[in-house]
């Protein structure tokens, strides 16, 4: 048996990073996973200007009492004159700041009549005023190649002027189901079936990773059926996966498939729960993974095992999430000799600790189970974890992101 966390770098590693790159531009970029680093061009904000709308003055001129002349008024976009001495200007948030002055007034603080502006509350010197370059500055790294972008990092691309990005290509996943009891969703279910639940489900995650071409394929449990949509998979598509039939099952006949098209199989047993047969093949030098058939099964197995290979393929920097901590509720114990994920809701309490309720039902064929939960949380094999104890916790939302 193959310890979870080492299958887990096995298949993290198992893809090749993209050789291609491609250009997007940035209004398409949501989501691309970025080819290139990304500097800064310019320095941000360009220019010292004001954080509020106020005064801008030279502070040593402002004393008790004092009226201040307006020399100019200054908004948005315009260019200010050099403050002179014993004025004010005018200026509002985003006015670049006038040359001579030294600090900004919050109109808040003054009072303004026909012969000029009074200061009712002076602040430091050089306050309210953002200072050329404190937010990026020029040729400094902003975000690093491998990035999967964010709105976030589309604001600060746009604030840099980049309108044109390197990305790498988008993966073609392909996704081969087997089993002659499975039925699409939307057609009558005649006895003995059951619908086929891996192949939507699969294809939703792939697409939470940014995987929007997908191929599925339905293979009934004949071994040239099989083969041949493996072959055609494989001929579209950057990694291939196939679902159930790679047991010890008379019907299993996805192992025998891939070995008669040249591949070659590693069947793993991965010491975890659910999911523990799991298979990597290499065919025509793409990568081919079976996953077991049990929905829940196959769920936990895609986003704690494929996933990493899918952000790999996709050049991405970070392939494994990060993993957080909880505490365990309820009253179950648990114990076992695989490691174990179950499904949880996540919480917290009034001293910030995040709390981790477990799914009631823990088998793996309990599909309600995987919308009501919002994680997995890690049970350690050979060890007894009761409420209270700590728990590693693997979001969904990080996991299949
Ligand atoms: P297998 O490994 O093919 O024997 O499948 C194990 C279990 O998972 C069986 O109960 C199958 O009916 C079920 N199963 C396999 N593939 C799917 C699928 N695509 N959707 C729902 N259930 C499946
Ligand atoms: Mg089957």
């Amino acid at each position: 048996m193959i310890e979870f966390d080492v299958a887990q770098q096995r298949l993290a590693q198992a893809g090749r990073l993209p050789e291609r790159t491609e250009t997007c531009e940035l209004g398409a970029a949501l989501g691309r996973i970025l080819a290139q680093d990304i500097q800064a061009q310019l320095d941000m904000p360009p220019a010292d200007n004001s954080a509020m709308d106020g005064y801008a003055v030279r502070l040593a001129d402002v004393s008790d009492g004092r009226v201040l002349p307006i020399q100019q008024r200054c908004y948005a976009g315009e260019v200010p004159e050099t403050l002179k001495e014993g004025m004010a200007i005018r200026i509002f948030t985003g006015s670049l700041l006038p040359p001579g002055a030294d600090t900004v007034i919050i109109q808040e603080n003054c009072q303004e009549d026909e012969h000029g502006v009074r200061i009712l509350e002076a602040p430091e010197v050089g306050a309210n005023i953002r200072r050329r370059g404190e937010d990026m500055r020029h040729g400094e790294v902003l975000i690093q190649s491998g990035t999967r972008l964010t709105a976030s990092h589309i604001a600060q691309l746009a604030a840099q002027g980049h309108a044109a990005l390197s990305v790498y290509p988008g993966l073609t996943v392909g996704i081969l189901t087997t089993g002659d009891e499975l039925t699409p969703a939307g057609q009558p279910l005649r006895p003995g079936q059951i619908y086929n639940s891996n192949a939507p489900m699969l294809q939703a995650q792939l697409l939470a990773l940014g995987v929007a071409a997908v191929r599925a394929v339905h293979a009934a449990d004949t071994l040239e059926a099989i083969r041949d949509a493996l072959q055609s998979l494989l001929a579209k598509c950057d990694l291939v996966l196939t679902v159930g039939g790679v047991s010890v099952g008379e019907k299993d006949l996805v192992k025998p498939a891939i070995e008669s098209i040249g591949g070659q199989l590693d069947l793993w047993k991965v010491r975890m729960k659910p999911g523990k047969p799991l298979a990597l093949a290499y065919v025509q030098d793409k990568p081919l993974v079976c996953l077991p058939g049990n929905p829940v099964s196959s769920y936990a197995v895609f986003a704690l095992m494929v996933s990493p290979l899918v952000r790999r393929l996709q050049g991405r920097r970070e392939t494994l999430p990060a993993i957080r901590y909880g505490v365990l509720q309820g009253e179950r114990h648990f114990q076992g000799d695989r490691e174990e994920f179950i499904r949880v809701q996540l919480d917290s309490d009034e001293q910030g600790r995040l709390l981790v309720r477990p799914f009631g039902n823990q088998g793996s064929g309990v599909i309600s189970s995987l919308p009501w939960a919002q994680a997995l949380a890690r049970i350690p094999a050979d060890a007894h974890v009761a409420p209270g104890d700590v728990v590693r916790i693997y979001e969904y939302s990080q996991w299949q992101a």
